[in-house]
């Protein structure tokens, strides 16, 4: 295996980055003339990896990895969540960084792709622990953020308490109050109203949209969500206020069932006050196989990459595939669910929710003017409607899946962006 460098092809099947590459050599026979410039697709712009030493609580020093990649600048400063999660390599924030890339181009939102993350499981650590990591890594990557040049986010395990410790790293660091160099912030610090709810609330308006563009009402829809954070609480529970049937739910913890339906709502709570998901009354415990297996209309990946694999996708019983989750679904995956004919509403378009709303979050920062919650969710829905429609058109165009689509939309902006700025020197 070739050794992670900018050039890096990996030879690992579960490698993200390599599902990446093999996205990118689906479009570029769709890109015209501006094939000439692929390669820059295919390698990140810049990749900083850190050493985060910290004090623990019982007096020793512990040592933990980090990375901040920038995959592609050509259109704006990089954007991207950062994620604190026991599997992270440098492999999987490149692909989070170029999906990034595709994501902003695909809602025209003014930025490039970017990501970040530290190897570590956070619920190991005090909240002490947590902060120190959390502001020597802001100050280690530091060289390469900034309002005007790369703005971090939350995504997996991180938040807006942990943003709120990165702004006030940076800040301290320049001198000046800086709320732009991160977005889902604390309201109270900057943050923008919507922006805790944004992916989920995208993720079902994806839905929503693409049900009706097949015929089918997401009220009496079947819904299966799958994951453990924040986008999967508040899809399902949209969900569930539009009158679909919330039947599978899945966290960490293991999988359940109800035929008749999930108060989503008092599940959601009861895991809140600590219960587990399997415990919850009003759902059966069931096997990871029987959950995959579950009858559904809609089915909802919002945990982590590879979930929906080969021997998945050939079982799944569901029409449309929403996904909440970055590459939770692998390319082999993704043809038999094609040949299935099973929609799969990609990634960069399904979970874009929090991204935008991190754009009006960061344009707020900047004229210090804030705007209602209804006026956020107005102009999510309108850039999501948007973005949908654009990708469906393109699929049609070309006969190309939906993914496919989107990814002919995105590369086509970055692309011309970096042809039109031409070469340095
Ligand atoms: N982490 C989120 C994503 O994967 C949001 C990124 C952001 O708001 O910058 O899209």
């Amino acid at each position: 295996m070739s050794t992670p460098g900018l050039s890096y092809v990996p030879n690992n099947p579960q490698s993200p980055w390599q599902m990446y590459l093999q996205q990118v050599d689906r479009v570029a026979p769709h890109l015209g003339h501006l094939q000439r410039w692929v390669e820059t697709l295919k390698r990140c712009k810049r990749v900083l990896a850190v050493d985060i030493p910290i004090n623990k609580d019982d007096g020793t020093v512990a040592h933990f990895e980090g990375f901040r990649a920038q995959h592609n600048l050509s259109r704006g400063p990089g954007k991207g969540g950062v994620r604190f999660h026991p599997d992270v390599t440098i492999d999987e924030v490149m692909a989070l960084s170029a999906w990034m890339t595709v994501k902003n181009a695909a809602l025209n939102l003014p930025y490039g792709g970017a990501k970040g993350g530290v190897r570590v499981d956070p619920k190991a650590l005090t909240r002490g622990e947590l902060e120190r990591l959390t502001r020597r890594y802001t100050s280690e990557i530091g060289l390469i953020i900034g309002p005007d040049k790369d703005i971090p986010a939350p995504d997996v395990n991180t938040n807006d308490q942990i943003m709120a410790w990165m702004m006030d790293t940076y800040s301290m660091n320049v001198g000046a109050t800086a709320t732009g160099v991160v977005t889902g912030k604390p309201i109270a610090l900057g943050g923008s109203l919507g922006r805790r709810e944004a992916t989920g609330r995208g993720v079902y308006i994806a839905a929503r949209e693409t049900a009706r563009a097949m015929g089918f009402d997401i009220s009496g829809a079947r819904v299966v969500v799958q994951g453990f954070g924040n986008v999967r609480g508040i899809a399902a529970k949209l969900f569930r206020a539009a009158g679909a049937v919330v039947v599978g739910l899945q966290d960490a913890n293991g999988s359940v069932v109800n035929e008749a339906g999930i108060d989503v709502d008092a599940a959601l709570d009861y895991v809140a006050l600590g219960g587990k998901l399997t415990e919850f009354k009003g759902a059966t415990q069931i096997t990871e196989g029987e959950f995959w297996a579950i009858k559904s209309d809609i089915f909802v990946p919002a945990a982590l990459e590879n979930q929906l694999t080969e021997a998945r996708a050939k079982t799944i019983s569901t029409r449309l595939v929403v996904e909440g989750a970055n590459g939770p679904t692998t390319p082999a995956a993704d043809d038999i669910l094609h040949d299935r004919n099973i929609i799969v509403v990609p990634d960069v378009i399904a979970n874009a929710g929090g991204v935008t709303v991190s754009y009006f979050e960061w344009v707020q920062d900047f004229s210090s003017f804030f705007w209602t919650e209804a006026e956020i969710n107005d102009r999510l829905e309108r850039i999501m409607v948007e973005a949908l429609k654009a990708v469906v058109a393109a699929s049609e165009k070309h006969k190309v899946s939906l993914r496919t689509a989107a990814f002919i939309i995105a590369c086509t902006r970055v692309l011309a962006a970096r042809e039109l700025r031409g070469l340095y020197p």
